[in-house]
């Protein structure tokens, strides 16, 4: 019996430590070994109560400007994981949210699910993102978020080799708000269990997303009144970790 419960627990341990959504990768690495990289996060650890709001595949001409002017009424910050097609489409559109403090990262070129399997073309698609979003919003971004959050060692390693820190999300905060689950389940899910440090998932384009504005007023409200700042990526890493992004990246609002 002892024996059994042992195996057990040596069996549990295992898993707790290196399982991930299987969706999220097939790599043979877990997250942990990510981590260690000191350059791939899921979460930020830190005592301070702020949140990192998360916003991909965007811009969209329709429900990005609606969230920028959520987040301007509620004074938090955002980072926005372009997409460089949809960037070089709605230039004006980045350079209100680098205007109004916001952060954008690179989500690649295209947003093909394909680049997992070919790095040439994520090497392609991360440089002409940073150029396009270089040449709108006046720096090169710092942070990636792999396509579908799908990463393995390669695709890290890739993205680490060219300055990026990979950056995932909080695995409690996935909204799923690409899914349209109604306004309240994406409200819940944020809100029932917000965390310092936590990085929120949530989408300003690809489809439709009014069920995500409408979410986003009730979620910052709720967080202002629990006391909790909206912070960008980099803000967060700079005041927890004393990360800076380096020179050629740093943005205008950036004051550590
Ligand atoms: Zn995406």
């Amino acid at each position: 019996m002892k024996l059994s419960l042992s195996v057990i627990s040596i069996f549990l341990s295992y898993f707790f430590c290196f399982s991930y959504p299987t969706e999220l990768s097939a790599s043979s690495k877990g997250r942990m070994e990510f981590e260690k990289t000191g350059k791939v996060f899921w979460d930020v650890h830190t005592k301070e109560k702020m949140v990192a709001l998360t916003f991909d595949d965007g811009p969209s001409s329709v429900f990005t400007p609606q969230i920028l002017d959520l987040l301007a009424k509620y004074h938090a910050k955002a980072t926005f994981f372009v997409i460089g097609e949809h960037a070089e489409k709605f230039p004006q559109i980045i350079k209100r949210q680098v205007d109004e403090g916001h952060e954008i990262a690179n989500h690649t070129y295209h947003h093909y699910y394909s680049v997992r399997k070919n790095i040439k073309n994520l090497n392609a698609e991360l440089k002409q993102t940073s150029n396009i979003i270089q040449s709108i919003a006046g720096y090169r971004p710092s942070l990636f978020r792999p396509v579908g959050g799908y990463y393995n060692e390669n695709i890290i390693h890739t993205a680490i080799k060219k300055d990026f820190k990979i950056i995932m999300w909080s695995w409690h905060q996935d909204t799923e708000d690409w899914k349209r689950p109604g306004v309240n389940k994406i409200v819940n899910n944020v809100i029932s269990d917000t965390r310092p440090g936590d990085i929120i998932l949530m989408h300003d384009a690809g489809g439709n997303r009014s069920q995500t504005v409408k979410a986003l007023d009730e979620i910052l409200a709720a967080l202002q009144k629990e006391g909790y700042e909206c912070v960008t990526v980099s803000e967060m890493l700079y005041r927890a970790k004393g990360i800076l992004p380096n020179p050629s990246q740093l943005f205008p609002f950036f004051n550590p």
